[in-house]
């Protein structure tokens, strides 16, 4: 089940829930790295339900499957996206993959700088997408709080999370790891013994904090995918 991921790689989020234009919704405004225009990455893979050009450009996506949320809700989750420049290279009913980039900033509906506008809503796309909250701000149905929507994960840079704190997914090794049968065939190496203890034992450097992250449930062969340089010790 997917989680869906905060879909921009830099967190720059200028304007919270409670702010301004945000008043009784749970809208948020990410500004990205700097002032220009950054890309925004599906947070699931989803549907597009809406594209509302007579605005800001906003783009509803809808989760494909339910997603697992950071509170632990599972349910479809619809997002609402707005201020891109052109999305004229966006279909409803096109199907975006998580992580693909889809949406991008703008000031599309008269922002002010680059931005882009988002809100998260429990459930499947409803009515019209939107109400008119008593603020008088159209704001997305069944909004929810975006912490409790969103995880973030290592591939996230966060510049100004607003004093927002998203729960981050951690990296579990274990469901990539896949036993192997062993060969019957293998043979133990012969190992030289050294009964006089005359040569030297070179130990290798090993941290002295290592970090805990897989507990062998059991005696067997292990297949562990590992990037270049990377070390692993063995207890
Ligand atoms: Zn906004």
């Amino acid at each position: 089940m997917e989680k869906p991921l905060y879909p921009s790689q830099y967190m720059r989020i200028t304007q919270s829930h409670t702010e301004g234009t945000h008043k009784d919704s749970y809208a948020i405004d990410e500004a990205g790295s700097d002032a220009g225009i950054d890309y925004m990455r599906a947070p699931f893979t989803g549907v597009i339900r809406k594209i509302y050009t007579q605005d800001a450009n906003e783009v509803w996506l809808e989760s494909l499957d339910p997603v697992l949320y950071p509170d632990g809700t599972i349910d479809y989750l619809t997002m609402l996206f707005a201020h891109d420049n052109d999305v004229s290279d966006l279909k409803v009913g096109q199907i975006i993959s998580q992580g693909a980039r889809f949406y991008e900033e703008g000031t599309a509906g008269n922002a002010t700088g680059n931005h882009v506008h988002i809100e998260c809503g429990q459930g499947k796309f409803t009515g019209s997408g939107w109400y008119q909250n008593q603020a008088g701000y159209w704001s997305i149905n069944n909004g929810k709080l975006i912490t409790d929507c969103l995880w973030i994960d290592d591939s996230i840079r966060i510049l100004d999370s607003h004093g927002y704190q998203f729960r981050a997914i951690e990296v579990t090794p274990a469901p990539d790891i896949q036993p192997v049968e062993p060969d019957e065939d293998v043979v133990e190496p012969d190992v030289p013994t050294d009964p006089e203890g005359t040569e030297e034992t070179v130990q290798p450097s090993i941290p002295t904090t290592p970090k805990l992250i897989f507990t062998c449930p059991k005696t067997d062969m292990y297949a562990i995918s590992l990037k270049k340089n990377q070390k692993l010790y063995l207890e």
